[in-house]
């Protein structure tokens, strides 16, 4: 048993690292292994490449390069952003806008401030995953220090109206911070242009290396440090930089925003074939996200009467990886937050599919998937009391 072909569709999670990537990095764990903050050569040179990999980071996002700053990750880059913009404007007041579908990074930080002190309203979003500027105008107050509302969603794709978004926050002089880690590479950012002050990335969602990512901070912009210590990244995020993960950054960055448009072309074209195959093949299929206004890679489905994690076994038996929505894996088999937020019945929310196409992807992948994945869903339903009794029930065994 156990299939000999892997057909990864999982890019929301991690993608692999590109060859012209690692191959950038490789000379920094070797042979330029300095200390950037020391003063012998081969240390300037690790802080060349830094300087450098924050000059490709700036170009991507429209910013200036002593706005960017390195951090471990999405993670991190979120908790600073949040944290720190809820510490140091404390006096000003205690009141953090967010969404109900940010990424746990965003969510579990929020709920963390909660019990600091800080009050969080968690504004509401439609049946696609879109979150309404007149929402967020309606909910600030007097006591708002922070809006913060993720530029695409990592489950069902939704690309949110960040520009429009942060004119509000703007308009009213509140940090608007958006947590843009799957948005790198797929859609065109322009943090100047889009009234972004805080933004955050990781570089393993986008061909790069994992545990390093940046957070930008627009000049001006008052925020308390997370990491303390020494005085790495002009004194705000202390920690020996990983120079190896930045420069792959750097390089990934460069590689992924070089041609958005010629790339989001061929992934959507692959993606749609996919989309309308699987909804044509399997009655009781629904598209959850915007059918438009989605990464190009993202395909988020349910399937009524049967649970998302046996799907996945199934797909893994046959090589695919693939992704619930539902954070079942953990066996708590506690719905996705994002498909409940859409109004989604808990039930059919367990019956979620994520599949993200990315650079490896082929048209043989997709004709191997619309083979694989209707046997699959087919069988399951045979198996499934609730599809025989069609009742509707939540099958929770
Ligand atoms: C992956 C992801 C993160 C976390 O990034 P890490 O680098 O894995 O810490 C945060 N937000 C979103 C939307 C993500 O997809």
């Amino acid at each position: 048993m156990g299939a000999t072909r892997i057909i990864y569709l999982d890019h929301s999670a991690t993608t692999y690292v590109k060859p012209e990537v690692a191959n950038a990095m490789a000379p920094y764990h070797t042979e330029h292994f300095g200390n950037p903050s020391s003063i012998y050569r081969i240390a300037r040179d690790s802080k060349k490449a830094i300087d450098a990999a924050r000059a490709q980071v700036a170009a991507a996002l429209g910013a200036e390069p002593d706005e960017i700053y390195f951090t471990s990750g999405g993670s991190e880059s979120d908790n600073w952003a949040i944290k720190g913009i809820a510490f140091a404007n404390r006096k000003k007041g205690n009141h953090i806008i967010t969404t109900a579908i940010e990424h746990h990074a965003v969510i579990h930080t929020c709920q963390y401030l909660e019990k600091q002190g800080f009050a969080v309203t968690y504004l509401p979003v439609d049946e696609f995953g879109l979150v309404s500027p007149a929402a967020l105008e309606a909910a600030i107050t007097e006591q708002t220090i922070l809006v913060s509302i993720m530029y695409a969603n990592n489950e069902i794709g939704t690309i949110e109206p960040i520009a429009e978004l942060g004119a509000i926050a703007r308009k009213h002089k509140i940090p608007f911070h958006t947590d843009a880690v799957q948005a790198v590479g797929n859609v065109a950012i322009d943090v100047k242009a889009q009234n972004i002050d805080l933004l955050s990335l990781s570089a393993h969602k986008f061909y790069g290396p994992k545990g390093v990512g940046a957070l930008y901070i627009r000049k001006g912009t008052k925020i308390d440090t997370l990491i303390h210590g020494g005085g790495q990244e002009r004194r705000r995020r202390a920690g020996t930089e990983n120079i190896a993960g930045i420069v792959g950054l750097g390089k990934a960055i460069a590689l992924a925003t070089a041609d958005i448009e010629g790339h989001n072309a061929r992934i959507r074209a692959l993606r749609d074939r996919l989309m309308q195959g699987i909804l044509a093949k399997i009655p009781h299929a629904r598209l959850n996200g915007h059918p438009e206004k989605r990464l190009p890679g993202n395909i988020n489905i349910s399937f009524e009467f049967i649970e998302g994690e046996s799907i996945l076994l199934w797909l893994d038996d046959e090589g695919i990886c693939a992704s619930t929505g539902s954070a079942c894996t953990s066996g708590s088999l506690e719905p996705s937050h994002v498909l409940l937020a859409t109004g989604l019945p808990v039930e059919i929310s367990h019956g979620s599919l994520r599949l993200t196409l990315g650079d490896v992807n082929t048209d043989a992948d997709v004709d191997f998937v619309l083979e694989v994945l209707p046997k699959v869903v087919t069988r399951l339903r045979e198996m499934s009391p609730l599809y025989k009794g069609k009742d509707g029930g939540c099958n929770v065994q």
